[in-house]
This record gives structure tokens, C-alpha cells and sequence, in this order.
């Protein structure tokens, strides 16, 4: 199906991905996007292994470097804001190595946007309501503007919440595993006044984290996670009003970002922390990509990687297969799996990191973090280059 016609629901990492692999790959690709438009901003996120080595093949590393915010200081901050101690920027630059780029998801995005944006249409505010049985060739596929399209290959790139993956799987339910945890992530209108640039200020307390990250370029932003018992009644709250409860003893900078306008508009990011676990992630003709298929957490910290990777070898893998996409999307699924699963139990392990479940916890993870500043620590930490 090289010369095939594929319908991308979702213009995020992973769909954008695919949409830029596959229309060099000669398809014939179309993307909807539930959004009205175009999303900046977000979190930061750092892309290294497997993800920086799939932006490399996407072709799109020069372009990010542009966007790379780099290594920064890191200050352990107590509730006042005043510094526990401080880890220092050349301390992650020398653990992480140089394949490495941190930026933030809407610069990922954007680039990877600008590199399809002129090649493939993005239908804005349109999302996939219906899909005809698996198997037949053309797939008939209903959209929400009331269009009926006949294409090859699906693919859902909807993120957690995925529309596609209700559609032809199931009941969110039956794939979403809520790990107990909310998160919160937006950007400032204005930078931190007492954080200076290329630094990060982090609270780390018993069930909770807050931290501020004043970037060397573009807006500063801000992040909370916190366990809880009851995620739906977080997010019924609200951003603010989760978050005002939570972080009330919180003072100085983090304090002030709380305040913010920020930290009340729409555009605050909130939702809980979940992963997705499914035993396959294609049925028929129709394949799911990203946070939709696997998300891994936020814990994990390799999401958006695992989505340029996923999209780039989703490629590799149909260009092998060009007559057979189901052995096409099996050796894409085989090859995919084990990583995957490791990034998740990771996350599951790592979760007591951003919320230490008491305070003996916080206190070794606390100690455990100065030792990484003490002389000679660092370098154990060094990635290993060829000999
Ligand atoms: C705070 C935080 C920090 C993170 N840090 C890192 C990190 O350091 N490194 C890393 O690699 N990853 C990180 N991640 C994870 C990473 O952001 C995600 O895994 C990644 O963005 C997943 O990409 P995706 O394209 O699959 O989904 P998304 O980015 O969620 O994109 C899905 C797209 O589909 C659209 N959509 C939704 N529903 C529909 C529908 N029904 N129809 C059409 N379109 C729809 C959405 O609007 C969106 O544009 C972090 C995540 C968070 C929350």
C-alpha cells in the first residue's frame, strides 16, 4: 500500500510523526485534529535514546536544536523557597551526554508541524466518529464534519484519551490504568522573579512535587504532581482550586505561581497520570500510536520519544511489508514492545520519586540526591563513549 491513502486522527507528537514519516514514504496522508487550532506551549521534555535517534531519522534534530533549553541548574527548594541545595547544570549535562535535547512539547510540535504542514492538509476541530468493521479495503471512515472518507490504514494518535481507540477497541476503561496521581503543567506570562534563567526550582515533599523552570529562552513554566485517592474528584476541582488546597503552605516563588493568572486559565494542563496497557494495538486496518496505544506516564519521561520512535519504525516497518499491512503492524508492534513495557514499569517504580510516600522516603531521596554533588559521584554517572 506505498502509494496508499492513511487518515492520522490526532496532530500531536505522535500523529505529526507519522504524518511527516509517511508522506516522504509516498502515502497519501490526511490528519484530523479535534482542536480548533494550533496548541503551543506545555512542559518540557527531554528527548534522548531511542527518541533522539528517531527526531535524527525524521530528519528534524537541526531544527530542534533551536529550541533546546539545554541542561539546567537545579535547586531542591523547602516550602519557604529557600535553596536546600543545588545540583549543579554541568552535573545533567555530563550524566545525559550530547544526544540529548530538552524542549518543550509546543516547540516539538511546532516543528514538527512546520516540517508537514505544507505537504498534508490538518483538519482542525474534526475528529473520527466512525469506522467501518476491520479488515476491508478501502476503510470507510465517518468523521465529525459529516464527510465519509475511503483510506488504507487508521491510524489513532489521539493521545490517553483516544477517540479512535474507543471506536474500534473498546471502553477507555478497559486500557487506562489511573496511577493515583493528578498532574498540572502550564506556561507563565511572566518569568520567575527570584528564579534566575536556566534553572529549575523544585519542592519535593511527602505525596507531592512543585517545581518552576525559568528557561534560557521562551516562557517559563511551571509543574505539580500529587498523589491522591480520588484523581475524578481532583479534576472535578479544577486546576486552581486542586492545586490552591494542596500547595497552601507553599511560599516565595512557587507560591507566586500559584497566584497567577496562569494557574487559573484554560490553558493550564490537568489531567490525571495515567498508563495505557493493551494487549495489541492494531485491529485490522486500523493501528494505535503513542500515549494512545502505550502511554507510559509522565513518569517515565520518555512519552514523546516513544512517539517519534513509534511513528519513524511504523514507517520502516510498512516500506518492509508493502503488501501485507498486518504482517507490517505485527513486526512493528514486536519490535516495540519490550521498550515499551520497561519505560512502564520504570514509571511505576519512579513514582515515589515525585510523591515520596513518607517522610524517611523523602529524606533518603533527598540524601541520595546531594551524594550526586559530592566529588567523583558525577562522574559514575558519565554515559559511556566507544573506546
Ligand atoms: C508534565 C509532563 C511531562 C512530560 N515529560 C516528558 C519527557 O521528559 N520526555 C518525554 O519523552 N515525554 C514526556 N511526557 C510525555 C509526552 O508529552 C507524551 O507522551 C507525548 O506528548 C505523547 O504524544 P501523543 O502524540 O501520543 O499524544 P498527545 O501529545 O496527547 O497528542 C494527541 C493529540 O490528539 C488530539 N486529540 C485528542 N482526542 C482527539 C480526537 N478524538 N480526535 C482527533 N484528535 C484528538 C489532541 O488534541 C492532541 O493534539 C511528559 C508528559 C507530561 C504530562
Amino acid at each position: 500500500m506505498a502509494d496508499g491513502r492513511v487518515l492520522i486522527a490526532g496532530a500531536g507528537i505522535a500523529g505529526l510523526a507519522a504524518a511527516l514519516r509517511l508522506h516522504r514514504d509516498g502515502y497519501e496522508v490526511v490528519v484530523v485534529e479535534r482542536a480548533e487550532g494550533r496548541r503551543t506551549g506545555g512542559y518540557l521534555v527531554n528527548l534522548l535514546g531511542s527518541g533522539f535517534d528517531a527526531a535524527d531519522r525524521l530528519g528534524i534534530v537541526d531544527q530542534l536544536r533551536r529550541h533546546d533549553q539545554g541542561a539546567f541548574t537545579s535547586n531542591v527548594v523547602r516550602a519557604d523557597g529557600t535553596v536546600r541545595f543545588t545540583l549543579p547544570a554541568a552535573m545533567a549535562e555530563s550524566a545525559l551526554g550530547t544526544r540529548v535535547l530538552t524542549v518543550f512539547r509546543g516547540d516539538l510540535e511546532s516543528v514538527l508541524h512546520d516540517a508537514v504542514a505544507a505537504a498534508v492538509g490538518i483538519r482542525y476541530g474534526t475528529t473520527v466518529t466512525g469506522i467501518e468493521p476491520d479488515g476491508a479495503r478501502p476503510l470507510r471512515v465517518t468523521l465529525s464534519d459529516g464527510t465519509v472518507d475511503e483510506v488504507d490504514l487508521v491510524i489513532g494518535a489521539d493521545g490517553v484519551h483516544s477517540g479512535v481507540r474507543a471506536l474500534a477497541f473498546g471502553p477507555e476503561e478497559e486500557f487506562v490504568r489511573d496511577m493515583g496521581h493528578v498532574v498540572a503543567a502550564f506556561p507563565l506570562d511572566a518569568p520567575p522573579a527570584t528564579t534566575p534563567p536556566r534553572t529549575a526550582d523544585t519542592f519535593i515533599d511527602v505525596g507531592r512535587t512543585a517545581a518552576v523552570f525559568h528557561p534560557r529562552a521562551g516562557a517559563a513554566s511551571a509543574f505539580f504532581t500529587y498523589r491522591t485517592d480520588s484523581t475524578q474528584g481532583e479534576l472535578e476541582a479544577g486546576v486552581a482550586a486542586a492545586l490552591a488546597e494542596r500547595y497552601a503552605d507553599l511560599a516565595g516563588e512557587l507560591r507566586a505561581v500559584l497566584d497567577s493568572r496562569a494557574a487559573h486559565s484554560r490553558g493550564a494542563y490537568f489531567d490525571a497520570v495515567s498508563q495505557v496497557v493493551m494487549d495489541c494495538w492494531s485491529t485490522g486496518r486500523t493501528v494505535l500510536l503513542g500515549d494512545a496505544a502505550w502511554c507510559v506516564s509522565l513518569f517515565a519521561g520518555h512519552g514523546a520519544g516513544l512517539a517519534l520512535a513509534g511513528a519513524d519504525r511504523l514507517g520502516i516497518a510498512l516500506a518492509e511489508h508493502p503488501d501485507d499491512v498486518t504482517a507490517a503492524l505485527r513486526t512493528w508492534e514486536q519490535g516495540l514492545r519490550d521498550e515499551v513495557r520497561e519505560h512502564q514499569r520504570k514509571a511505576r517504580l519512579g513514582m515515589a520519586r515525585y510523591a515520596p510516600p513518607s517522610r524517611v522516603h523523602l529524606e533518603i531521596q533527598n540524601l541520595m540526591i546531594r551524594a550526586l554533588t559530592l566529588p567523583g559521584v558525577g562522574r559514575l554517572l558519565r554515559p559511556r563513549g566507544p573506546k
